[in-house]
């Protein structure tokens, strides 16, 4: 058994020698910024099952009701601030030790962190546009106090984000497929590698001959592929890992 500092070590070590390194991150990288899991304690999910309000063909038949949990999570999401797990992904991506992050969060907050190459595996839940005509929106710029909100011609607006019954953008999946395919050493942190096709892009990467390097408190449905696996929270790990790089190349 390694101690956490020696895995950290290690991790270094990978980051610094790999020629292409990609991060896959899940809602566990957000769970710090305030932002809950699915499964997690406390989040929103208790109170409104995913499925159910977050199925397009729910929010096709029944608008309102879809968007009592819209609201709700573009109100959390929006309290959210990028916590140092993001921050050190985004340092790494200024180093050139990382080259893209696939996220399946939709909340912006490795692109608040500085983040320029993200991957939206999922999409982003504060661009809304009109299910009518398809006019665009920010979150932002819309009153939530009456929902569902309208767009000008009078057509519901939805969050643009990958919902239950949908699915995955195609060049998003085709770009994730390669960078999957691409690197030699891949990031797996926060998630719980169920959801799919996000959940194949580690077993794509370790069957093309990448590492891969695990970051959860728990394990995962992946953990038996990690070739190092780091039990902790992203925030610590990262700037851990972060503060390592920063030594070793000095
Ligand atoms: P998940 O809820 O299934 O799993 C979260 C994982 O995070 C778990 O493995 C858990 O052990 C881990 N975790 C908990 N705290 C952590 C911490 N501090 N640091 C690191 N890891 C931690 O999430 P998922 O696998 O990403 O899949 C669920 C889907 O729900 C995703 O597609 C995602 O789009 C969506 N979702 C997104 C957000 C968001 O945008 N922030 C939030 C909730 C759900
Ligand atoms: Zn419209």
């Amino acid at each position: 058994m390694s101690t956490y500092d020696e895995l950290i070590e290690r991790a270094a070590s990978e980051i610094l020698n790999s020629k292409n390194t990609v991060a896959l991150t899940g809602a566990g990288i957000s769970v710090e910024s305030g932002i809950a899991t699915f499964r997690g304690a406390g989040g929103l999910w208790e109170k409104y099952d995913p499925e159910e309000y977050a199925h397009i063909a729910k929010l096709r038949s029944n608008p309102e009701r879809a968007w009592i949990l819209f609201k709700e999570m573009i109100e959390t999401i929006r309290k959210g601030e990028p916590n140092p797990a993001h921050v050190a992904l985004a340092k790494l991506e200024d180093m050139g030790l990382l080259s893209v992050i696939i996220t399946q969060n939709v909340d912006n907050l490795h692109q608040d962190a500085g983040s320029k190459h993200v991957i939206e595996f999922h999409g982003n839940t504060l661009n809304l546009s009109c299910m009518e005509c398809g006019k665009k929106y920010l979150a932002s710029e819309i009153s939530l106090d009456e929902i569902p909100p309208l767009c000008a011609c009078n057509g519901v607006l939805r969050p643009d984000a990958v919902l239950f019954g949908e699915a995955i953008p195609f060049d998003e999946l085709v770009e994730s497929r390669k960078a999957a395919e691409t690197c030699d050493l891949m990031l797996v942190i926060g998630t719980t590698a169920l959801v799919q096709p996000a959940a194949s892009m580690p077993l794509i990467a370790a069957e093309n001959g990448a590492k891969i390097i695990e970051i959860n408190p728990e394990e995962s449905a992946l953990t038996y592929i990690a070739d190092i696996f780091i039990k902790g929270r992203s925030a610590r790990v990262l700037s851990d890992i972060l503060r390592k790089v920063e030594e070793k190349v000095g």
